[in-house]
């Protein structure tokens, strides 16, 4: 790979700093690209910070669903924040300076799915860094519509990881939360930062499940009531034991794996719901009678953010100051440390990693 980052990334009037999915194969380089150009309704972008999130990792990786959907050359990227540097002539949402980050779903405003108000689900979306150059770069273009602009109060590092914010906000809260006990299993970043939204929604009990000691006691930072490790502990007798065996009244599925879809529904309460955002590597086997129909339970694919209620939601918990994500981030660093991060975030010893341009 390497990938260096020079200390002045802009290269000239016209280029700049990225790195790229260059080839159909392992790694990522470090290009000098021509700065893209935005049309009316486009806002570009000065990237002041970055993260780096699992599907940029299937991207260095260059797995099957990378293979499969990834069409190089591509700049990856789209957990990040930044400073608008100019805007299309039809733009009126925000103006140069404004600090903002965006929802990294473009959606057509036209299909189906959105105009029946769930663009979260367009038929035809692109996804920035993924189906659209993205912002592993100093600039990047976004449309308008996708734009968010930042409260002054939210600083740069929880800006640069609204994306997975959002998808924890909008798994936590697609239904009753207050005064319910739920189970979370999967403590990557998006799973700590759910069990954080659950406790600030008043939840009253949320355990946590994962194989990760150390994402474990990042969920405890979070609020988690009770921390189970799927191999050392046995989770349903535990999960019974604390909820008068009653089960939990939701169960959110982080980790994609079959293991938790055995034990969350076992650990359902009559009624619950399962709300699903991670992704299973292959088809999975579950018996609908028993877990679902006689259950009496709600399944819900979870996909991206509500655009843009989850983003409402987010940023009023966050200036409530009852949700603090910052024991998630457990490393800011600076550009140069791409390939650090990258290499932290593969090994399972790292929660969130914030890249910033500034950063000493
Ligand atoms: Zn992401
Ligand atoms: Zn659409």
């Amino acid at each position: 790979m390497p990938v260096q980052t020079p200390k002045e990334p802009l290269v000239s009037q016209d280029t700049m700093w990225a790195i790229e999915k260059s080839a159909a194969a392992p790694g990522l380089s470090r290009i000098t690209a021509p700065i893209p150009k935005a049309g009316p309704k486009d806002v570009r972008i000065r990237v002041t910070a970055f993260a780096i999130c699992g599907t940029d990792l299937h991207i260095v990786e260059w797995d099957d669903w990378a293979a499969s959907r990834i069409k190089p050359p591509l700049i990856p990227g789209h957990e990040f924040t930044g400073i608008v540097e100019s805007v299309g002539s039809e733009v009126t949402l925000v103006k140069p300076g404004d600090r903002v980050t965006a929802e990294t779903h473009i959606y057509c405003g036209l299909c189906y799915a959105c105009r029946r108000g769930l663009p979260h689900l367009c038929q035809n979306v692109l996804i920035l860094g993924v189906d659209r150059q993205g912002a592993f770069a100093d600039y990047v273009v976004i449309p308008e519509q996708n734009v968010w602009k930042l409260h002054p109060d939210i600083p740069e590092e929880i800006a640069a990881i609204h994306d997975p914010l959002g998808n924890a906000v909008h798994t936590a809260l697609a239904g009753p939360v207050a005064g319910l006990r739920f189970a979370v299993f999967g403590c990557g970043p998006i799973g700590c930062f759910a069990i954080g939204v659950l406790k600030a929604s008043g939840a009253a009990l949320v355990a946590a499940i994962d194989k990760n000691p150390m994402r474990l006691s990042l969920a405890e930072a979070m609020g988690a009531d009770l921390m189970l490790h799927v191999e050392r502990d046995a989770v349903v007798p535990a999960v019974l034991a604390a909820t008068e065996g009653r089960g939990v009244d939701g169960m959110l599925e982080m980790s994609g794996s079959p293991g938790a879809f055995r034990d969350g529904f076992e650990i359902l309460a009559n009624g619950g719901r399962v709300s699903l955002l991670g992704i299973p590597s292959k088809p999975l086997e579950i018996d609908v009678a028993r877990e679902i129909i006689f259950r009496g339970a709600t399944v819900q694919g979870i996909n991206g953010r509500w655009i843009y209620d989850t983003w409402y939601r987010m940023e009023a918990l966050l200036l409530s100051g009852k949700l603090n994500i910052k024991p998630v981030i457990t490393h800011v660093l600076g550009w140069s440390e791409f390939d650090r991060a990258v290499e932290l975030q593969r090994s399972g010893k790292a929660g969130k990693i914030v890249l910033r341009r500034d950063h000493p």
